[in-house]
């Protein structure tokens, strides 16, 4: 049985999505006026790994993921740099829609775009005005916390509390708290609206965009830490004043920060390392494996040592796929009297990589069942008792794990292979240079070649 721990009551819930099989996830996407850092990297992982997991479980998933690419960081930085806004975001959601796919983070189904869903947001701020939750000042409309009576359910605070927590509130809200659903402005950028020129605010373009797509409920809400106050309250407010509909989503899913010494790696505090910038000296699988390494809902620590053992212990998978690989290819017994005992040992590192993840997705514990059996094989193949029927399953296992995580663990044979394909262009192209008598330049690539220990003769 999935269990899902879900922010909203505190606990692991039994997971069973609203309509039978089909599950309605949405993740806040990033804020594009930067590139993506590795602290987005996390999140993002830990969420490809859950929707991959829903899918392995045989649910029919929708991933959903907004795009900010209106904002007042986005409206500064492109001012900065003397291009529009608009421009300025859908540069940098490229970007990120590139480091996304570099780190095999593939899953969303949709990318929606608030820019383009202006008259949804437009519509969901008329809507909470006619129910009586929303007000219209000189300098904005603003959600009135004080009629949603729910207000800091998920973060679990009192109005009181949050009223407090807010330095400067803007004189004209009704209440401290309050938040906006849209800015009057009259420089540019500023779009048109019942209330004047203006932009919508932060909340209301991801409760306008799920709404449009799934409509008042849903079954996973998702994002970083950071978000559950005050984003993710504001949106229970506003959908659930808006659509009348409770609860707005049945389990709210939040990841645990990235950190540097301790520290949230962010774009504020310039702690930060972009996605880019690590996959020049790291494999993107590399990451992940990291990633995976905690669980997604604990802080993790990121550090050059931390990254070396990642890349360590993939190495010793990588090692036995290509192990069983190599030995799929020799005359090895097909079956053995020992099949059953490896069966059994298979079957249960199955088992307990299914419960490890059926327990809140806990990977930690998915990649220690994986070393275990990993464990277990190699003493088989030292004993030389594993039959080929054996090792085509230990590798569909592999496979099947790698899938789930979306590690690709024959990576490194592929890249052996590739290496002598390169080396077999190489002997082909001074084999024709020998043909022509070029002897010192053959010999130089001979040499270049047995500086990192390849050595080839001629016959
Ligand atoms: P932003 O573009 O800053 O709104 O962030 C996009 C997503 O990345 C949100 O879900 C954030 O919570 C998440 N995020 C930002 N920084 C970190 C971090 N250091 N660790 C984990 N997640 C983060």
């Amino acid at each position: 049985m999935l269990k899902v721990y879900n922010t909203m009551s505190r606990k692991k819930e039994e997971f069973k999505p609203i309509n039978e099989n089909r599950i309605k996830m949405f993740v806040c996407g990033p804020t594009v006026y930067d590139k993506s850092h590795i602290g987005h990297g996390r999140t993002y992982i830990a969420f490809d790994v859950i929707a991959r997991y829903l899918k392995y479980r045989g649910y029919s998933l929708f991933y959903l993921q907004n795009i900010t690419d209106i904002d007042d960081k986005i409206i500064k930085r492109a001012s900065e740099l003397g291009i529009g806004p608009l421009k300025l975001a859908k540069e940098f959601e490229e970007l990120y829609f590139l480091d996304m796919e570099l780190l095999d983070v593939t899953n969303v189904n949709y990318y929606a775009r608030a820019m383009e869903h202006l008259p949804e947001i437009i519509a969901q701020i008329q809507t909470l005005i006619e129910k009586g939750y929303a007000y219209e000042t000189s300098t904005g409309v603003y959600f009135d916390e004080s009629r949603f009576e729910d207000f800091g359910k998920l973060s679990n605070r009192s109005i009181e509390e949050l009223n407090v927590s807010r330095v400067n509130p803007e004189p004209t809200k009704r209440n401290p708290g309050d938040f906006a659903l849209w800015k009057k402005k009259d420089e540019e950028p500023a779009w048109n609206s019942p209330w004047g020129p203006g932009r919508p605010g932060w909340h209301i373009e991801d409760t306008a965009i799920s709404e449009t797509y799934f409509g008042g409920q849903f079954d996973i809400h998702g994002g970083g830490l950071d978000l559950i106050f005050p984003h993710h309250e504001a949106e229970i407010a506003q959908m659930e004043s808006a659509t009348g509909k409770k609860p707005m989503v049945k389990y709210w899913m939040h990841t645990g920060f990235l950190n540097v010494s301790g520290e949230k790696m962010s774009k504020s505090l310039g702690n930060f390392i972009t996605i880019e910038e690590l996959l020049k000296e790291y494999d993107p699988q590399v990451f992940r494996y990291f990633v995976l390494s905690t669980h997604y809902r604990s802080p993790i620590d990121f550090s050059d040592d931390a990254l070396k053992q990642s890349e360590n212990s993939l190495k010793r998978i990588y090692k036995l796929m290509d192990t069983v690989e190599k030995l799929l290819e020799t005359d090895i017994v097909e079956e053995s009297e020992t099949d059953e005992v490896y069966h059994k040992i298979l079957k249960d590192a199955k088992k307990e990589f299914l419960e490890a993840m059926d327990n809140d997705f806990n990977t930690p514990i998915a990649l220690s069942t994986l070393f275990n059996l990993i464990r277990d094989i190699n003493k088989g193949i030292n004993q030389e008792n594993i039959s080929k029927n054996v090792f085509k399953e230990i590798k569909n296992l592999l496979n099947e794990f790698g899938s789930i995580l979306g590690l690709n663990f024959s990576f490194e044979s592929s890249k052996d292979d590739l290496k002598d394909e390169l080396i077999n262009i190489l002997v082909d192209v001074r084999g024709k240079l020998r043909q022509k008598k070029d002897y010192e330049l053959s010999d130089k690539i001979r040499s270049r070649l047995r500086e990192v220990g390849i050595n080839l003769e001629d016959k």
